[in-house]
């Protein structure tokens, strides 16, 4: 610990409203907080950011060795990995993390805007690229199926209009203050919720634009991005869409996990503190206020908490004698994913960073998923090569393969028997869908299944962006940003409002600081 201390302690005061809307009442001081964050993850470093930019003092107390949670990279015979996140959007959000702090943000965090989004095949030998350019893509959607360009057009705009919708209320504030609801715009926003096409699932709205099952199957792939069925998941989730196709996808000069590394640099020379090597034990709570934290017998006090672990375990484990909110614990968790890193022997010039190979069967692919807790003979295979866009990060002459499926969340199936099937079927797709014997190319292999991804960033069951979304109302199910019982608690990161993935882990950060402005500053 710094040795710190706040000049004088701020509680606010905490009426409840109906609905789970909650009216904080701020004291009269200006104050700055000992603040400690549990959890190194991108919301956890993004808060410790904002929060020391604010004049607070942070301290992040992390388990695992290095900064970045499931953004992370690793090593292995030559090859650098990526280890979870791939694809990158919005990166103004980072950027304004630079900002805040009064830095260069293009000298510090270099980052590339791609020609190519993805490259998706599929099984009848199609082959269509999602060109960044609207108008390209949509062109060559119509070259290539039998949709028309303009439907295209149509869709990517009625995406923007959604988006323009429901950012201001369901992703960039509070969802659960009275105050998010007073605001202008978001009275505007909330005269538009009709049009949010919650009432039909994304598979039906899709077959609405588009006659091309293939096209129709390209756009229901965005329900994945928060690991929901789009044959399930309310059509709102075509916002998903806009940001790829309308804003751009972006990759980071020396990779993805230069998010985690540039942000976990910028905040140390801010002066936060990092503890790495560190699980918390408890989060200590004294008359309804949060005390600090535990780590073995170690009492460490604080003025507030903020929790980036995942909020199962949160409530779970360090705050077992408080009451925890299980309506929103048990709600179902998103898709969690089974990914094989291979050192490939061979360059594959025909590849770009991002490549789908679609199953034939996607409503079988899900079908399994999600009501089997299986995984698919057929799945869908997403391969991310950095390689192509650094080329330090292979040999000469080889690729490093991210080859990713989307699997059920963890939930004690035979992990050992399934990750040993999904491998033959991958393999015998890539090897038929590119016309090479990729198993005699694989160099070198590690496995991250769902099992690994709970032990190493305590997400519960091993889920990639906590709850579902494949209910209308799981925007209002995910957990608030702060705690309505323990006051100077907080919460940020993808398993609390307003989800999971890079963009809303970030989003979740800002939102965490500006209550925590607001409230106890
Ligand atoms: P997490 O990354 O979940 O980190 C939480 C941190 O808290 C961990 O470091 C953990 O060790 C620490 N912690 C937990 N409990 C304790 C404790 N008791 N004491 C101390 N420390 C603790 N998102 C995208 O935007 N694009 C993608 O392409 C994408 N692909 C993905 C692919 C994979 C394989 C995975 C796993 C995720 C992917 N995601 C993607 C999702 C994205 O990675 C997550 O939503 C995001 O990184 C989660 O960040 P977080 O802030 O919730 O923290």
């Amino acid at each position: 610990m710094t040795g710190w201390k706040p000049v004088l302690r701020s509680v606010s005061k905490q009426f409840l409203l109906p609905g789970s809307l909650y009216l904080h009442k701020k004291e009269p001081f200006h104050l700055a907080h000992n603040i400690i964050i549990i959890g190194a993850g991108i919301g956890g470093l993004a808060a410790a950011i904002r929060l020391q930019a604010q004049g607070h003092q942070v301290s992040v107390y992390e388990a695992g060795t290095k900064p970045g949670g499931k953004l992370n990279q690793f090593f292995q015979d030559g090859f650098r990995f990526d280890a979870g996140p791939s694809l990158f959007t919005l990166p103004e959000q980072v950027e304004e993390l630079f900002s805040l702090a009064g830095k260069n943000a293009q000298e510090e965090f270099p980052y590339e805007s791609l020609p190519i989004i993805t490259r998706y095949q599929y099984e009848d030998g199609t082959v269509l690229h999602a060109w960044a350019d609207p108008k390209a893509f949509a062109q060559e959607i119509q070259e290539k199926t039998d949709d028309e360009a303009a439907q295209v057009e149509k869709f990517l705009q009625k995406s923007q209009e959604l988006y323009g919708i429901t950012s201001h209320v369901f992703l960039e504030r509070s969802l659960h203050q009275l105050s998010t609801y007073l605001q202008k715009d978001t009275l505007k926003s909330m005269l538009k919720l009709h049009k949010l096409d919650a009432f039909r699932s994304m598979n039906r709205a899709n077959k609405g634009y588009f006659s091309d099952p293939r096209v129709v199957q390209l756009f229901n792939r965005y329900a994945t991005y928060n690991g929901s069925n789009p044959y399930v998941a309310p059509a709102t989730l075509n916002i998903i869409a806009h940001l790829e196709h309308n804003l751009g996808a972006f990759f980071p000069k020396k990779g993805m996990y230069q998010i985690s590394e540039s942000l976990y640099e910028l905040a140390v020379e801010l002066g936060v503190s990092f503890h790495f090597g560190q699980k918390v034990d408890e989060i200590t709570v004294s008359e309804k206020s949060v005390t600090g934290i535990r780590i073995g017998e170690i009492p460490i006090a604080a003025d507030l908490v903020v929790s980036n672990a995942d909020v199962v375990p949160t409530y779970r484990h360090l705050l077992a004698s408080e009451k925890a909110p299980e309506r929103t614990l048990t709600q179902p968790r998103s898709s969690s994913a089974l990914i094989f890193y291979w050192g490939m022997e061979a360059l594959f010039p025909e590849l770009d960073l991002h490549n789908i190979f679609f199953s034939q069967d996607y409503s079988g692919e899900f079908e399994t998923m999600w009501e089997e807790a299986g995984i698919s003979d057929d799945p869908t295979v997403y391969l991310y090569i950095s390689s192509k866009q650094v080329p330090d990060d292979a040999p000469a002459g080889k690729e490093n393969w991210f080859v990713m499926i989307n699997v059920p969340p963890q939930n004690g199936q035979n992990w050992d028997a399934l990750v040993a099937q999904a491998r033959k079927h991958i393999i015998a797709k890539l090897s038929r869908m590119l016309g090479r014997d990729i198993e005699s190319l694989i160099s070198s292999e590690s496995v991250l299944d769902p099992r690994r991804i709970e032990a190493e960033t305590s997400s519960y069951q091993g889920a990639l962006y906590g709850n579902s979304s494949n209910n209308r109302f799981a925007a209002f199910l995910r957990h608030p940003n702060f705690s309505p019982r323990i006051k100077g608690l907080y919460f940020c990161g993808g398993s609390v409002h307003p989800g999971g993935g890079i963009p809303l882990c970030l989003l979740s950060a800002r939102i965490v600081s500006d209550l925590i402005e607001k409230r106890h500053t």
